[in-house]
């Protein structure tokens, strides 16, 4: 198995990437960082977006899995105590895989179009002022948004950004996207739903800017901040993200854990 680990950087989630190249060398794991079948996040939820980030263009051969140095995350699920644990699973079972929906984005510039995938969420907000832009579903002109920013969630980061905003909790195996809003303004130029809206696999939407801003945009943990951003359109997308699971760890439980603070017990 070839495999690499990315770590948070600090010194417990570092000391444990040690200790896991040494347990996963008696093993027979080869590190090979350009070329891994599986990919270790150590640290928290923040660390497996950017572990993510790094082999998006990996994601068919790539399987993650996530270690905690802090609380429990929605990705990083074993703890920093379990490392001997799972190496052990890794040396006498074969994993199940779970695959979660991804948002695809593609970013219109003037001269240019970058595609994108997120995780968790792409967000968009106005540098200087309040965000002014056009929202289009399948073409069609849906609203005409002024306010804070917009969230574009996929379902595992329905939790994060999404949630804060008053957005839906939205189970993985649904193949949709979660437009949120942040503080929208509205009178009768600007009018929104006003509620967070969940579109299906085969809709698609189109934010639009429509005043000379410079916006911020966030696509996970990475933030891109540009003047010339005419539009982006969102979508599922056709690709998922894998994760290798060697034991079962429902999504309603990470939930309950997460938030409502019960233990979840094996
Ligand atoms: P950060 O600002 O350092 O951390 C944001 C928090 O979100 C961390 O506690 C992180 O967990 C948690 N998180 C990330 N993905 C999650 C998920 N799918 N479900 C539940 N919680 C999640 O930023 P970061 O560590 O680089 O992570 C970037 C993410 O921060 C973005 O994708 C966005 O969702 C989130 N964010 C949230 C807000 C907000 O809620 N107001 C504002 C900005 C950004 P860990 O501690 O385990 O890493």
């Amino acid at each position: 198995m070839n495999y690499t680990v990315i770590d948070r950087g600090d010194q417990l989630s570092k000391q444990l990437a040690e200790q896991f190249h040494q347990l996963v060398a008696n093993i027979g794991f080869s590190h090979q960082p350009d070329n891994p079948d599986l990919v270790l996040s150590i640290g928290g939820d923040g660390t497996l977006l950017q572990a993510f980030q790094s082999y998006t263009d990996r994601l068919e051969q790539v399987a993650f899995i996530g270690v905690h140095t802090g609380h429990l995350g929605f990705y990083a699920d074993w703890k920093a105590d379990e490392l001997e644990k799972l190496v052990e699973f890794m040396a006498n079972a074969q994993p199940t895989y779970v695959r979660y929906p991804l948002l695809d984005i593609e970013v219109q510039q003037a001269k240019k179009t970058t595609s994108y995938l997120a995780l968790n969420e792409l967000t968009l907000k106005g540098v200087d002022q309040t965000l002014v832009a056009q929202i289009n579903i399948n073409d069609e002109l849906f609203e005409m948004f002024r306010g804070d920013g917009i969230v574009i969630s996929t379902p595992s980061g329905s939790t994060a950004y999404n949630k804060s905003v008053g957005g839906a909790i939205v189970h993985p195996s649904f193949e949709a996207l979660q437009l949120a809003e942040i503080a929208s303004i509205n009178n009768r130029v600007f009018r929104t739903l006003g509620s967070s809206t969940l579109l299906p696999k085969h809709h698609h939407c189109d934010i639009i800017s429509r005043k000379e801003q410079r916006l911020q945009l966030s696509i996970d943990h990475m933030a891109i901040t540009d003047e010339d951003i005419v539009s982006i359109r969102c979508s599922v997308s056709d690709q998922k993200v894998k994760f290798a699971r060697y034991r079962p760890f429902p999504f309603w439980d990470r939930v309950r854990e997460a938030f409502l603070g019960y233990e979840y017990n094996e």
